[in-house]
């Protein structure tokens, strides 16, 4: 029979110890890439060791899309986990079912360590915030016109680039600054496209730019998965691993089930971000 006595078993059990620690650690790196849905394009995305969020204050529905649920405003707001320890909010335009300047002022001021990417048309909306001089060294604004290049930035240690394309609808609403964002946390990454138009010439301008992008999770306006170009955008240009429509009308159009993408429909709604080890 085999016997650990003594010293040898002191260091069995150090060895033990670590062991447990290090596969307890590496199993938390693989469940620690999530999206968690809150409504229309409002989602919390925690990469590893961060946590951002998109689009997560707004007040307008349209009439035809989902409002962030009072208790997850409030869990955010509170600060409760998930929603605990925000290090960016990013917003996607100035458009009242993505964007309240009152409700991001009022967060930001509270929590001074997080950060705002936003394009300048929303940080505008900020400057007139009363709390503006408080939060401003918190604001990263992305000032872009259309086929500018894409502007690369690094905040909370997270790679960041941001292209301007046009708002759906185009050429209406070409005034617009419409952010499609990209955000990477070592091997993690994902791509939200705001209201972005789907027209493959808008992604074309940019094709080397998307080429050399590797998209774990595109989040695309449900409108690119019920239209041909959208999809050829996503399948020629993006190409990512994972794909979950966003901006899905409370009543989800039939095309959007047929079309046998993912989507986010409920609050709450949660899904793994695939990635390499
Ligand atoms: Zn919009
Ligand atoms: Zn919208």
């Amino acid at each position: 029979m085999w016997l650990i006595k003594g010293k040898g078993l002191r260091r069995y059990r150090e060895w033990l110890a670590a062991w447990v620690l290090l596969v307890a650690h590496s199993s938390g790196l693989a469940h620690d890439a999530t999206v968690n849905y809150l409504a229309n394009e409002a989602v919390l995305l925690q990469l590893d060791n961060r946590k951002v969020l998109f689009d997560p204050f707004f007040h307008n529905d349209f009439g035809h899309y989902q409002k962030v649920p009072e208790k997850f405003r409030q869990a955010i707001f509170l600060g409760e986990p998930p929603y605990n320890d925000i290090d960016i909010i990013f917003i996607s335009h100035a458009h009242e079912d993505h964007f309240s300047a009152v409700d991001v002022a009022r967060y930001l001021a509270q929590y001074p360590q997080t950060q705002l990417v936003a394009p300048q048309q929303a940080v505008t909306q900020l400057q007139a915030m009363a709390d503006y001089a408080k939060i401003e060294s918190q604001l990263h604004p992305v000032a872009l016109l259309k086929d500018q290049a894409p502007q690369s930035l690094s905040v909370a240690d997270l790679a960041i680039s941001a292209v301007r394309i046009p708002h759906a609808g185009w050429p209406a609403r070409a005034e617009v600054e419409n952010i499609v964002f990209y955000v990477r946390n070592d091997n993690i990454s994902a791509l939200h496209f705001g209201d972005a138009d789907p027209q493959m010439a808008h992604f074309n301008v940019h094709k080397n730019y998307f080429k050399q992008l590797a998209v774990n999770l595109a989040l695309p306006p449900y409108w690119f998965l019920i239209q041909a170009q959208g999809v050829a955008i996503l399948q020629q240009v993006i190409k990512p691993q994972k794909t979950i429509g966003i901006h899905v009308p409370i009543a989800v159009p039939d095309a959007l089930i047929l079309s046998g993408y993912d989507y986010f429909s409920i609050s709450g709604q949660q899904q793994p971000i695939p990635h390499k080890h």
